[in-house]
């Protein structure tokens, strides 16, 4: 915790802020400098603090944590989140698979898709409502209507739903239909559509920027938090590098890193990191041992004539071969699925 005093606050002010944080039993370390004085705070319980620094003569603003990601950060919240939705807890000691096809496409296929990767083990229908495509030209998703499928699919599958929301003024309709509202990379730093998902206090699944930094994502993940919205997942869905072979670089590092300087569940998705089907299942295997929540991959009865990211599509069959050795990676690291 920090209080930062005001520029030209006097000595007599900063004497007397430096006493009453003593006279709760706590130590202080001043730190002057030529505009500000800031002054640390060191001792366990500074929540009594904050209430009585507040209004103070001279006091600017009491900052609690130093890290930048104030809510983000383990620092303010030690605990790992678990994010429960119905029986799924994601975050908690099971590994959460996220499955189906990269856009919804039609009824049918999405029901026969839902109904495969429930029976082998995921727990939540993944679907594409809203495209965030790179050419205007591209299916751009069937809107509302798949929004429908969704909330179908899930019905008669049990499975959770979750979709991606592309513009802030369809927050609120994507909400009524989806369990968790999926930002994707484009728009990891739309803040404008960052602050709604935080208002619609809807679970929400935060897609890493291909060109934002790990503290980018928490500092956008910030932005839905400081709404009132703390249940928010973190994806790594691969970054722009130098290398072609791949559509994106998976920064599997990212994984255990958010995991030592956030609370929040970290989920990867090896499909639109690498782009390429038979890259999906050994770095999803992967993320798994590297201490990944769960992974988001994109399945598809029949990836060839796919209208979206067929390249990157697991068939029906390779979807359930990968489950299999999903749940032993799993459980050598002490998880289950
Ligand atoms: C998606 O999940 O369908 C998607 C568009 O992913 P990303 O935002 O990571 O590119
Ligand atoms: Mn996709």
């Amino acid at each position: 915790m920090i209080i930062v005093m005001r520029t030209g606050a006097g000595k007599e002010q900063i004497e007397n802020v430096i006493e009453k944080v003593h006279s709760f039993g706590l130590r202080t370390h001043p730190i002057y400098g030529v505009q500000k004085t800031v002054i640390g705070i060191v001792g366990d319980d500074k929540t009594r603090i904050v209430e009585k620094m507040h209004g103070m003569p001279g006091v600017e603003d009491i900052i609690p944590i130093l890290q930048p990601y104030k809510f983000a950060g383990r620092e303010a919240h030690p605990e790992d989140t678990v994010i429960a939705l119905g029986d799924v807890r994601i975050g908690g000691e099971d590994v959460v698979v996220m499955a189906g096809p990269c856009a919804v496409e039609g009824e049918e296929m999405l029901l026969q898709t839902a109904r495969r990767v429930k029976s082998a083990g995921a727990r939540v229908l993944r679907g594409g409502a809203y495209k965030p495509r790179t050419s205007p030209y591209s299916f751009q998703g069937l809107g509302e209507e798949a929004l429908k499928y969704l909330a179908e699919a899930r019905e008669e599958t049990g499975l959770l739903v979750i979709t991606e929301v592309t513009d802030p003024r369809n927050v609120e309709l994507v909400s009524r239909y989806a369990d968790i509202l999926q930002v994707g990379a484009r728009n990891m730093q739309n803040f404008a559509l960052l602050t709604e998902v935080g208002k619609s206090g809807h679970p929400a699944m935060l897609k890493r920027g291909p060109s934002s930094t790990v503290k980018d994502l928490l500092l956008a993940a910030e932005y839905v938090i400081i709404e009132g919205n703390r249940d928010v997942i973190l994806c790594e869905r691969g970054i722009t590098t130098f290398e072609t072979y791949t559509r994106n670089t998976l920064d599997l590092s990212a994984v255990p890193v958010i995991k030592d300087i956030s609370h929040l569940p970290v989920i990867v998705d090896p499909a639109h990191a690498t782009g390429r089907t038979h890259l999906v299942e050994p770095m999803a295997l992967a993320a798994i041992a590297a201490g990944a929540d769960g992974i988001i991959v994109e399945v598809h009865p029949d990836p060839d004539s796919a209208l979206c990211d067929g390249p990157q599509a697991l068939t029906l069959t390779q979807f359930d071969s990968m489950m299999g050795k999903v749940r032993s990676i799993a459980g050598i690291v002490g998880r289950g699925l």
